[in-house]
């Protein structure tokens, strides 16, 4: 565990002492009791680095617990099996939030050495709960803290893209496995917020230094019948706090609610 990760100030690689990371210029980094280190190059700003609120993390830990978004922890977990090798096969996910895709990856493949890294330091206790053998650290995926071309596949769900880093971290033959939300995702649950609800803008699924080499389309209907599911997956979503106070009120009485679920996942092989 935490080889990989290397030393935010000078890149250096670290030797891990106890609960101690130290790199080659003595810049000592802590093993938090929580299971996490902090390899963010900078504090100064972390009040406006907010990460995913507590309340938002609430909300997706009820909501992922009760497997509503199995089929793409399954499709995901997938994907990486597919591909993966020796014992020495390294994953990384960025943005990896509480670690639900994360946790899965490293118990269906135990020799997999897993990472993962996220802003959020409540999201990474989270994460850390699930499992003790995932090397965590809080840090941004603007410079990501890991050693250059030492990972098979780096998983990007729903967390902010960074190509030339992603291309970086990983191996010549390593992928990138990234999930979009497509066009009719949560239509349903937009529907009943919102007067003129719009259907989500897909992206262009270039990205530089990477070639796509497989797609595949996750679409289902979920219907909700606890008010409790249908706020805890509102919360989960951006759209809370885009959401008026008005339109916010609709849902609170709610106990029925069906609405679509559509999840792309691209599968990136470096260029
Ligand atoms: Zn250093």
């Amino acid at each position: 565990m935490y080889s990989k990760f290397i030393c935010p100030i000078c890149k250096g690689n670290f030797t891990v002492n106890n609960k101690t990371l130290i790199c080659e210029n003595n810049h000592c980094y802590d093993i938090s009791k929580y299971g996490y280190i902090n390899l963010m190059r900078s504090q100064k700003s972390s009040k406006k680095r907010h990460g995913d609120d507590k309340l938002m993390l609430k909300s997706r830990h009820d909501f992922l617990e009760k497997g509503y978004y199995k089929p793409l922890l399954d499709a995901v977990t997938d994907e990486v099996l597919k591909r993966c090798g020796d014992e020495n096969f390294t994953v990384l996910d960025v943005g990896c939030g509480e670690g639900y895709y994360t946790a899965n990856i490293k118990q269906n493949v135990p020799d997999c050495d897993v990472y993962g890294i996220d802003i959020s330091k409540d999201a990474l206790i989270c994460a850390a709960k699930r499992d003790r053998n995932i090397s965590l650290a809080a840090a941004s995926c603007s410079e990501i803290p890991i050693e250059s071309g030492s990972c098979d596949v780096v998983l990007n769900i729903f967390s902010p893209t960074n190509a030339a880093e992603y291309s970086r971290v990983l191996r010549p033959d390593g992928i990138l496995i990234k999930a979009i939300p497509l066009e009719n995702h949560l239509f349903g649950l937009k529907a009943a917020v919102y007067d003129k609800p719009y259907k989500n803008k897909i992206d262009s699924r270039e990205l530089e230094n990477f070639i796509v080499s497989d797609f595949r389309e996750i679409k289902y209907t979920l219907n909700f019948t606890s008010n409790e599911d249908i706020i805890s997956l509102f919360k989960m979503t951006p759209y809370y706090y885009k959401t008026s106070r008005t339109d916010q009120a609709k849902l609170e009485n709610l106990t029925n609610l069906e609405t679509e679920i559509e999840f792309g996942i691209i599968v990136y092989q470096k260029r």
